[in-house]
């Protein structure tokens, strides 16, 4: 049923209507009420409530919605396997990875500057909350495919996180080389459960990937970096998928964080191959976001491709703290193809972002803020025009970097809380005190 051609009045008298119709009744002494009260007890007998589900005969499982349950069903990147390499199905490793929302919000589309369609696809929503899992499922499966015997990576968190959990998944060990205190504490935690054998190295993470490069080099060991080719191709999903909600009308833009620069690189891929199959007719231009502590790939996009110079890099955002991105040349091919766009925001810019998207309810880890802040830059350089379409990618889940979350919040700066500090209270354990701590809440 539609709301459209309803008047206001209509549609909250409709709206009451469903509420009334909805019956909640005690279980103690089956007295009723309707869903229409907020009440949690029987107002009668003080008992515990149950809402009455009004089943009034068989229920045909096609009201459901028909759904196809195969691996290439439930997957949201081997679902578009006619677009992904054909590794033999028994060697494939999914977790029902992908299957990501597509959010919109009015608050962030104006806090972009924007009055077109503005997308958030919130890739924190995989199983181990980030986009590496799409790579992943690929990466691994293909491991298993060769008959590899120790899958490895070196990670600023997320894509250990990942391997960690699909090598478990597939029975395979796992290595992982992180920068030792350089990693949030969630992203170790979940490697450490899911069985990985962890090396913490005293360096960063170029250190730590030019360390296993060598080791890989001189051993039998399935690297699973970005680097990798076959991760990349379960990448590409990310922007297959999001076109696929949006009806296979591609948006404007596409504005992601570039780190190691591998979604870059799988993303123009993707792109070109969409339109090469007919399934989009023209090309989104790519927004790639570093942070300006960690911005290699924006100096040379801005310097015309010239020279590229690795960086120290430093950032609060640490998925994307890289200073020597190992996918520059694929990445800059993508930029070229997609008449892409480069640029870089400062982390004071990221972690505000980061409080937008997080207080509007779908939160984010820092690096994923990025996007959100570089689009916001674009649009007030009036390199991107306000009523254009685009999809920001949130690369990452807001439980991925608590530390962060608790510093912006908790900690002063210059002296005072920063303007979106939401502080908790302390408050005594009686009801006058609570009332003091709340009377803004309570009468406003
Ligand atoms: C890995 C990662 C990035 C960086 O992606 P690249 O493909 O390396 O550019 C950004 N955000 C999050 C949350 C990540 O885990």
């Amino acid at each position: 049923m539609s709301a459209l051609g309803q008047t206001a009045r209509e549609r909250v008298g409709a709206a009451e209507d469903a509420l009334a119709a909805i019956r909640v009744r005690c279980m103690a002494c089956g007295a009723e009420q309707s869903g229409s009260s907020s009440r949690t007890a029987c107002p009668t007998c003080g008992g515990l409530l149950d809402v009455v589900t009004p089943i009034t005969g068989p229920i045909d499982p096609a009201v459901f919605g028909a759904r196809d349950r195969s691996l290439t069903g439930r997957s949201g990147v081997w679902r578009y396997r006619p677009l992904l390499p054909a590794l033999p199905e028994a060697s494939i490793v999914s977790r029902w990875e992908g299957n990501t929302p597509l959010y919109d919000d009015a608050r962030l589309t104006t806090y972009a500057g924007m009055t077109g369609d503005v997308r958030f696809k919130h890739e924190g929503h995989n199983p181990t909350a980030s986009f590496k899992d799409r790579g992943m499922t690929v990466g691994v499966s293909h491991a298993r495919a060769v008959g590899a015997r120790l899958v490895a990576c070196a990670s600023t968190g997320n894509t250990s996180a990942s391997l960690a959990s699909y090598a478990a998944a597939a029975g395979l060990p796992a290595l992982v080389l992180v920068p030792d205190g350089k990693i949030s504490e969630s992203k170790l935690a979940q490697t450490v459960a899911y069985g990985a054998r962890v090396v913490q190295i005293a360096g960063d993470f170029d250190a730590a990937l030019t360390l296993l490069r060598e080791l890989t080099a001189a051993y039998d060991v399935y690297l699973v970096n970005s680097v990798n080719p076959f991760r990349l191709e379960g990448q590409k999903t990310i922007v297959i998928e999001a076109i696929d909600q949006l009806g296979w009308q591609a948006p404007d833009y596409i504005v992601l964080p570039g780190g190691n620069l591998g979604n870059t690189a799988a993303f123009g891929k993707a792109l070109i191959e969409l339109r090469e199959a007919g399934l989009i007719a023209k090309l989104p231009r790519l927004v790639v976001v570093q942070a300006a502590g960690a911005a290699p790939f924006a100096a040379y996009a801005a310097g015309g491709w010239v020279d590229f110079a690795p960086v120290h890099a430093e950032t609060v955002a640490s998925a994307i703290k890289i200073g020597n991105p190992a996918s520059t040349p694929r990445a800059r091919r993508s930029i070229e193809r997609t008449n892409g766009l480069v640029t870089s925001v400062d982390d004071a810019a990221i972690l505000d972002a980061k409080a937008e998207i997080d207080r509007v309810g779908i939160g984010c880890e820092p690096a994923s803020a990025a996007s959100l802040a570089g689009l916001r830059k674009l649009v007030a350089a009036g390199a991107i025009p306000p009523d254009a379409s685009a999809v920001c990618v949130l690369t990452g889940h807001v439980l991925k970097d608590s530390e962060t979350i608790a510093r912006y919040h908790f900690d002063d700066i210059g002296g005072a809380p920063r303007p979106r500090a939401n502080r908790p209270l302390r408050v005594a354990a009686d009801l006058p005190s609570l009332e003091r701590a709340l009377s803004d809440a309570l009468h406003g």
